[in-house]
């Protein structure tokens, strides 16, 4: 008795734990417990088979089952809600980590999946080869959705975007590559004589506001420079954007990188540091 609560109480966790990270999982996971019991659960050899190899087979062939799913269910499905996903193997954008992907959090609307490749294409005209690595976006399906922790990716119509780097030991250009392998969380600080938000924050009480750079590792922050030529660049190329309405980055960085348009805002201490990537939204 008590042995099955405890697997019905671990599967409720494990249902909520797979919504929130990847907004279909939980369903998928559903899906797959049912088919599992009315196909291969049924099979002799299975059922006899040590318990450990059955759970072996069983976590394989779920993986494989939600990739499937993923890949090509997910992005038809989507169409019809006004979300498509984010190239994973584009010449000038991909995703900075292959799990934003598998996670289903690389899903925008058309028009700003275009104002993205139109950014991204006009950047190579003046840095040819330059690839550009996308962060989190938002979900495939239903606005007020939100991709946690970003509670504004809800809509389809939100974008993180990394910063560009060169390499500290030789200068030469990085491309889809940042220090944080997630893209957050690893800092180009204010230098002392800038206006430091961050620090304006945490004092006000804004606990939230630079916790990542706590929990990311931060190791590979000296291998890489802040590409401060390519970054204003892009920046620039993104204000010129027409369907992009507004993009966020720390007000230091606005300062240093002589950047002046209005689509450039500060959002807020509520929100966390822009100081690690590009954030817009149409
Ligand atoms: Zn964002």
């Amino acid at each position: 008795m008590i042995k099955k609560l405890i697997k019905i109480i671990g599967l409720i966790f494990l249902i909520l734990l797979l919504t929130v990270l990847t907004q279909v999982g939980g369903i998928i996971l559903l899906l797959f417990l049912l088919i599992w019991k009315k196909t291969l659960n049924k099979i002799e050899r299975l059922k006899t088979a040590r318990k450990i190899y059955r759970l072996g087979i069983k976590t394989g062939s779920f993986l494989i089952f939600y990739l499937l799913i993923c890949l090509f269910i997910v992005p038809i499905l989507a169409r019809p809600f006004g979300r498509v996903p984010l190239p994973m193997n584009h010449a000038n954008l991909q995703p900075l980590n292959i799990m934003t992907c598998l996670l289903n959090r690389h899903y925008v609307t058309e028009e700003l999946l275009d104002a993205t490749l139109s950014a991204t294409e006009d950047l190579n005209t003046v840095y040819p080869g330059t690839v550009i690595a996308y962060l989190d976006a938002n979900f495939p399906f239903i606005d007020a959705f939100p991709l946690l922790p970003h509670l504004s990716h809800d809509d389809g119509e939100k974008l993180d975007l990394a910063f560009l780097y060169t390499a500290s030991e030789n200068g030469e250009a990085l491309n889809d590559a940042a220090p944080s392998f997630i893209g957050y969380g690893v800092f180009e600080e204010p230098f002392p004589s800038e206006q430091n938000q961050p620090d304006f924050c945490k004092n006000k009480g804004y606990w939230q506001y630079s916790i990542l750079g706590s929990l990311v590792p931060q190791w590979n922050k000296s291998d890489y420079q802040f590409d401060i030529e390519r970054t204003k660049a892009l920046l620039q190329i993104l204000t010129k954007e027409p369907a992009i309405n507004k993009i966020f980055i720390e007000p230091h960085l606005k300062t240093r990188m002589n950047l002046h348009s209005d689509k450039i805002r500060y959002h807020g201490c509520g929100a966390v540091r822009h100081d690690d990537h590009i954030h817009i939204q149409l």
